[in-house]
């Protein structure tokens, strides 16, 4: 029997935690210095919101983790010998361990911006800052957000929920631009707009000004001045490598680990965000920093430490979120510069808010990826076209398959048929009415 420690006790770690305790005997210790339970990250802006108590957010009742034998500890590792096999915290407290799993998460980047320390300036990552910005919000009159990404806007919507104007600056010319294809980054910048925010494109932040210590107004590197009392910085993230770093450990953006999610140093692993693989599988990223590969990166290294040897491997790229009330999906490899052998079949709705994007492979015909706006598609029904390479005729005469609940919802098949006649000159004829019974069909084939 183990005694495994896990420090991070975030879905990559909680993930691990409860498939090694499926699976094994083993001591199990999770320590973490932001809260002593687990909760759900992408769910932070609903509490905000009011649409959700701090309760809400925790998956799983208290009593299940001394009931599952997980030993909880809240507290800040400081650092890890790992020759010794000992993790020392910042109260004096030393933890023994024969296993070491390092699942620490995310930081907010920040890029040396003077002024980026002034009281009222924060990221928006862990509970610790949505106090923070729950804090100082009664004396915010505008709130200025720096980077255009999936937090940058739910931070937009939060102040937005309770009457604060808020400026978003971007770098880019559209919104996201740097993953969404033009159209869909062109539609929500719209969208951005339609909901009252001033979304500066093109537009960098040079530095912030402060008055005794806290925030007072921006400059923005075409010289204009912004004041404002709280900034927002979401200019993406980096893995939070502050423990291991100078260490023996091996470390580059993030601690390496190979495909079995074990990194230099014997019995020492790393999972989720703080992760960056050495061996990457074809389309996917060294770092990944989303949910979903966390919770996969818990499962498989469970899975090594109770014995079956299993390499991590991340399948077809998935992603959702919601840009204000526009929910996005993506599967596969939907690139944001479409080029060859890369070709792709778009359709938007005439609102502005619904698209259908599939791309597909030139050479072959091949689908690669579906990228929705507004619209909700089967996730198994995608996943099983990318995986057997279906073409993308064959996908669009069953694409009515793919919506989700077709016979609540409108049917946009017609929509994305006729665009790739417009395309190609080519009529599709639908192959299946998209009822239940035919998908599942389809799933079991
Ligand atoms: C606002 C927001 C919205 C998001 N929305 C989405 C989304 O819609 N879809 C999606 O896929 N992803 C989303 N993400 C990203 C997703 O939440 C993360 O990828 C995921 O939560 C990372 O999980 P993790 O277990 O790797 O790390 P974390 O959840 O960051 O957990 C790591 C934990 O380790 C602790 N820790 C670090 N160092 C130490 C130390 N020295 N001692 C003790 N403890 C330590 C940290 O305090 C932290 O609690 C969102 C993130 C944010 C912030």
């Amino acid at each position: 029997m183990y005694k495994t420690l896990i420090i991070g006790n975030g879905i990559a770690g909680v993930s691990c935690a409860r498939w090694l305790r499926k699976n094994t005997d083993d001591e199990i210790q999770m320590v973490s210095q932001e809260s002593e339970y687990f909760f759900s990250r992408t769910a932070l802006m609903y509490v905000y919101m009011g649409h959700m108590r701090w309760q809400d957010l925790e998956p799983y009742e208290r009593s299940f983790w001394a009931k599952n034998k997980i030993d909880l500890l809240q507290g800040k590792v400081l650092s890890i010998d790992y020759e010794l096999k000992i993790a020392y915290l910042e109260n004096e407290k030393t933890l023994a361990f024969d296993r070491l799993v390092l699942a620490l998460g995310s930081k907010s980047n920040k890029f040396g911006w003077p002024g980026e320390d002034l009281e009222g300036v924060s990221g928006f990552y862990s509970k610790q800052d949505l106090e923070y910005i729950e804090q100082k919000s009664n004396n915010i009159k505008r709130a200025v957000i720096v980077g255009g990404g999936l937090i940058g806007i739910e931070l937009a919507e939060m102040f937005h929920s309770r009457k604060i104007p808020v400026t978003i600056l971007v770098r880019e010319s559209e919104y996201w631009s740097s993953v969404l294809p033009p159209e869909e980054a062109a539609m929500i910048s719209k969208h951005i707009r339609k909901n009252e925010i001033d979304l500066r494109l093109n537009c960098q932040l040079q530095s912030i000004l402060g008055d005794q210590g806290q925030v007072n107004a921006i400059v923005t590197d075409q010289q204009e001045h912004i004041p404002c009392e709280f900034v927002g910085i979401t200019a993406g993230v980096r893995p939070n490598i502050d423990l291991v770093k100078g260490s023996q450990l091996s470390t580059d953006k993030g601690i390496l680990v190979d495909e079995y999610l074990q990194t230099n140093i014997p019995n020492v692993y790393a999972i989720g965000d703080c992760a960056q693989l050495t061996n990457v599988s074809k389309g996917r990223k060294a770092i990944e920093a989303i949910w979903y590969s966390g919770r996969q990166m818990g499962e498989t290294l469970a899975a090594n430490l109770s014995g079956n040897t299993k390499s991590y491997n991340p399948g077809i790229w998935f992603n959702s979120a919601k840009f204000f009330d526009i929910e996005y999906q993506v599967y596969g490899y939907v690139p944001s510069k479409i080029v060859a052998p890369f070709d792709s079949i778009y359709w938007e709705d005439p609102a502005g808010e619904k698209s259908i994007r599939l791309v597909y492979d030139l050479s072959n015909h091949q689908i690669s990826g579906f990228n929705l706006m507004g619209v909700r598609f089967r996730h198994e029904v995608c996943e099983k076209w990318i995986s057997q390479n279906s073409s993308i005729q064959e996908v669009l005469a069953k694409i009515r398959m793919a919506f989700f609940d077709p016979e609540f919802y409108p049917d946009y098949s017609s929509g994305i048929l006729d665009a790739y006649f417009q395309k190609t000159g080519k009529k599709i004829i639908p192959k299946s009415s998209g009822k239940l019974n035919a998908v599942l069909n389809f799933l079991k084939s």
